[in-house]
């Protein structure tokens, strides 16, 4: 095989972010019995927090509002929307929320199949956005430690993908060389095109095929089409 070192994003990636999200609020409305308190449906909640999240998350992003400030608002926003006003409830909601969605274990379909196989030709490795302590807890719970011999977090390296100091830090920690690197992710900006930035081939997993104008080494949709490719180099 070609590619010697494979680099590989966590959420999104592997881990399925959303499904494990949703598990982890149907979990919380059922503890805090919000259909009680709130008089909404579970749908109506996650909706409604999506929603929230989703514009704290811009504003977090771009600096306005910090962390703590983020994992407590978007469900005091939430509750405040069904007539509830406890920062109280909200603050429990938000450490329930960032202590226990990590320890779910939800995984893309095909994705321990995928690195049974790959693990026998190549070496792999993660290059996640996220802290150190959040992602571990993600990789132990859903069985993919072992495969990784390199685990890059951006708390870690100083820096966040689609920062080139971030993939050159993993390059440098792996003993690769970027032409035998390959790096597989889900998020075109950040993912793929910080590695081909770099001179790191890229591997696009876009399982709802977004549409886009941008070239990639390779684009797929299910893990299995990414060994099989990749067997073929
Ligand atoms: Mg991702």
């Amino acid at each position: 095989m070609k590619y010697k070192h494979l680099f590989f994003d966590l959420d999104r990636t592997l881990w399925d972010f959303e499904t494990n999200s949703k598990q982890t609020l149907i979990e919380m409305y059922e503890e805090y019995e919000l259909e009680k308190h709130l008089s909404v449906s579970s749908e109506q909640f996650i909706k409604s927090y999506k929603q929230h999240n989703e514009e704290l998350w811009n504003e977090y992003r771009v600096g306005k509002i910090d962390k703590d400030y983020l994992r407590s608002a978007r469900f005091l926003r939430t509750i405040e929307e069904f007539g509830v006003n406890s920062n109280e409830l909200a603050e429990q909601m938000g450490f329930f929320y960032v202590s226990k969605s990590p320890e779910k274990t939800g995984l893309f379909p095909n994705t321990i199949e995928m690195l049974d196989e790959l693990s026998k030709y190549a070496k792999l490795h993660i290059i996640t956005n996220g802290f150190d302590e959040v992602q571990h807890i993600k990789l132990k719970q859903s069985g993919l430690t072992p495969y990784f011999d390199h685990i890059v977090t951006s708390e870690h390296a100083g820096v966040k993908k689609p920062d080139p100091a971030i993939f050159e830090f993993a390059i440098v920690n792996s003993g690769a060389m970027t032409n035998e690197s390959l790096m597989i992710g889900d998020d075109l900006p950040v993912d793929l095109l910080g590695a081909k930035h770099v001179g790191i081939d890229q591997a696009y997993f876009n399982p709802t095929k977004k549409s886009h104008q941008e070239d990639v080494t390779f684009e797929y949709q299910n893990h299995l089409e990414l060994v099989d490719w990749l067997l073929d180099r």
